[in-house]
């Protein structure tokens, strides 16, 4: 990440600490002990740095059952993310595991709104939230910083753990719960003009989403960032190399410019027993896109749909972070791919799933 030349202004850190064992396999104090050991060793790495933390489903204590009040969980997390937050964050997050944050910066006149979203609380195997409108009240929390956002004329960051949208590997599955999945798409398009980017992780595999307002017009560019683990054993398909990335904003209006995906290949340094992270693509110059605005990732979008399209390819092998070059995503595969990318709420994808003769 050196060789970029850039300044790192802050870090997001998009959760899913604690390893992703079997339940009985951990318990509350372990889960904390391990959030606890991982805030202080990014503290002890990057003392200077400004980290927006988010939680994952796997941050708590049995997996994906993070509640819609105070808990042991939130409250300890709370603790160790104090160097970072300020008291108004804290105190938010105690009571439902997001906050909203501004990040002064020194050379933009405008500060950047972070909002860091608890998108376990709509995670699918989330028992403790089935028939709740809305968990923790986070959903009007979130409509009524937007609102005062888009007053003030702030720009957003949206950042969370679990993505909305559909899962690109699987077909006609929301990553959340369908229900809250068309409630934040439509909160989103209202609001598209005051969120500058979305940032979420969870499916360990690097994949990009543009999402269209009801007129097909792209209005936010989101990401869903790969993570520094393998999601799967190495003899399986579709596993990951370990990756991280590097974003750049215009420093005036903080819309994104480009990102630099770096990456461990795993096998090679298994081997070597060595690790040498390089740099994996440059998301600009691997598609021919001029930024990461809406308009740009859609025209990408479009160029990925073109049948035999050796970008998908490239795309495709971005996603698993350079894990297999042999294997290849084509026919239904392709489709979730694809229709994922573009559509994220229900008729438009259904939609796009019913068309893929049109384009394979
Ligand atoms: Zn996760």
């Amino acid at each position: 990440m050196k060789d970029s030349k850039q300044q790192a202004s802050f870090m997001i850190w998009t959760g899913d600490s604690p390893p992703h064992v079997p339940v009985e396999e951990l318990s509350t104090k372990l889960v904390i002990n391990i959030i606890g050991n991982m805030s202080s060793t990014i503290h002890s790495f990057f003392p200077d740095l400004q980290v927006f933390p988010a939680l994952g489903n796997h941050d708590y204590w049995p997996q994906d059952q993070l509640p819609v009040s105070t808990s042991e969980v939130y409250d300890a997390v709370a603790d160790f993310w104090k160097p970072w937050l300020t008291d108004e964050a804290i105190s938010t997050f105690r009571k439902g595991g997001f906050y909203t944050q501004l990040f002064e910066s020194n050379v933009s006149s405008e500060p950047l709104r972070i909002i860091s979203l608890n998108t376990n609380l709509y995670y699918s195997p989330n028992h403790v939230t089935v028939n709740i409108t809305d968990p923790a009240n986070q959903l009007a929390w979130l409509e009524g910083i937007l609102e005062a956002s888009s007053r003030k004329k702030e720009k957003v960051y949206v950042i969370g753990h679990v993505p909305v949208g559909y899962l690109p590997f699987a077909r006609n599955t929301t990553a959340i719960r369908e229900y809250y999945n068309e409630r934040l798409v439509k909160i989103f398009r209202k609001y598209s003009s005051v969120i500058a980017g979305q940032f979420f992780g969870h499916t360990h595999r690097d994949s990009i989403m543009v999402l269209l307002d009801e007129e097909e017009k792209p209005v936010n560019s989101l990401f869903v960032a790969p993570a520094v683990t393998p999601v799967k054993n190495v003899w399986q398909m579709e596993s990951n190399n370990p990756g991280v990335r590097l974003y750049q904003y215009d420093l005036l209006n903080y819309s994104l410019l480009d990102l630099w995906q770096f990456y461990l290949d795993l096998r090679d340094a298994n081997k070597k027993n060595e690790s040498n992270w390089k740099l994996e693509y440059i998301l600009t110059k691997a598609y021919g896109i001029e930024d990461l605005k809406p308009e740009s990732l859609y025209e990408m979008a479009k160029q990925l749909s073109v049948p035999h399209s050796t970008l998908f390819e490239q795309y495709y092998n971005n996603f698993i972070v350079s894990y297999n070059k042999t294997i290849v995503c084509e026919e239904g595969c392709k489709t979730c791919q694809i229709c994922a990318i573009q559509y994220l709420d229900y008729s438009s994808y259904t939609d796009c799933i019913n068309r893929e003769e049109a384009w394979r």
